[in-house]
């Protein structure tokens, strides 16, 4: 299982969304990452074959999947972003609904559709009606219907968009558990939604792909440039005005700025240890 990117590019009229892309992907799940409108939904229609890239091709183990067309659709699962529930129908009707979109009828469809409404945690409430369910819920159908078709690959489109933080935890989970020997890509702009489940984080800017590895070695890239400095509460402004802070707090002693920033912001700054959510702003500090 290898999906490969070859130069992809995008353009609306003069405004390229989609940068030049090339990676390899192997089975595992990638977290790509960036910030509203840096070309995650486009970069997911293009390999899903939605829309047509103006150059570069997708390949998946070797060919031109524009080419193979249904044959590389029948392995792919996608969850939209705006994905549309119709809220009259139950859960179960739903999921047939989408089988026999994708060509599974019969008793193979019920038997897929329980299953899989049985592994997100929706076999008790299969007879209630979509418009009855949580932002939760929802999500964890819209999962069960990507995955019908056993997918080889599976992309999800911000997935998490909506849902509380138990919630998040929960749809994690579900997404490393389906995960094995599948190319998982889920785009996100909340890190901890990858930090803990992606093997590779893939940063998406203005429609280039900037770098990619593990958050790990992301975070080592930027081990010097984050620093605390502790500032008089006039001075807070200031600092505000000219650096990327990635948190604020006040204590007795005055107030101590995060600072993300490649040089000390004062002489007396601490290095401090880099988070995944420092590197989030090291990357899109002009878009937050
Ligand atoms: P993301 O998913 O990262 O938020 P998108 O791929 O949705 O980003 O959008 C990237 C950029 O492309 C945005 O500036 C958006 O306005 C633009 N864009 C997306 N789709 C179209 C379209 N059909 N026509 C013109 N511009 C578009």
């Amino acid at each position: 299982m290898k999906l490969e990117l070859m130069n992809v590019t995008k353009k609306y009229e003069e405004t390229t969304v989609v940068d030049n892309v090339s990676c390899v992907l192997t089975p595992g799940v990638y977290g790509l990452l960036g910030a509203n409108g840096s070309g995650k939904t486009t970069l997911f229609r293009i390999i899903c074959g939605l829309i047509a890239a103006n150059e570069g091709e997708v390949l998946y183990d070797g060919k031109n999947t524009s080419a193979e067309g249904e044959a590389f659709r029948t392995i792919l699962g996608f969850l939209p972003q705006d994905f549309n529930y119709y809220p009259e129908f139950t859960a179960m009707k739903f999921m047939l609904y989408i089988a026999a979109l994708k060509g599974i009828n019969g008793k193979v469809a019920k038997k897929k559709s329980a299953e899989l409404l049985d592994q997100v945690g929706l076999g008790d409430v299969q007879n209630k009606r979509i418009k009855k369910f949580s932002g939760g819920m929802k999500q964890r159908l819209g999962i069960a219907q990507a995955l019908l078709n056993d997918p080889e690959v599976l992309i999800l489109d911000e997935p998490t968009t909506g849902l509380d933080p138990k919630e998040r935890v929960r749809f994690r989970n579900l997404i490393s558990s389906f995960s094995q020997e599948k190319i998982v890509i889920l785009s996100t702009h909340i890190v901890s939604d990858i930090e803990y489940i992606a093997d590779e984080i893939l940063v998406l800017k203005k429609g280039k792909l900037e770098n990619r590895g593990t958050a790990q070695r992301l975070i080592q890239e930027i081990e010097y440039f984050v620093w605390e400095v502790e500032v008089k509460e006039i001075e807070v402004r200031a600092f505000q005005m000219k650096y990327t802070i990635s948190n604020q707090k006040n204590t007795e002693r005055g107030t101590v700025l995060r600072i993300v920033s490649e040089l000390p912001p004062t002489a007396d700054a601490r290095s401090v240890t880099p988070t995944l959510e420092d590197l989030y702003l090291y990357y899109f500090r002009e878009e937050v």
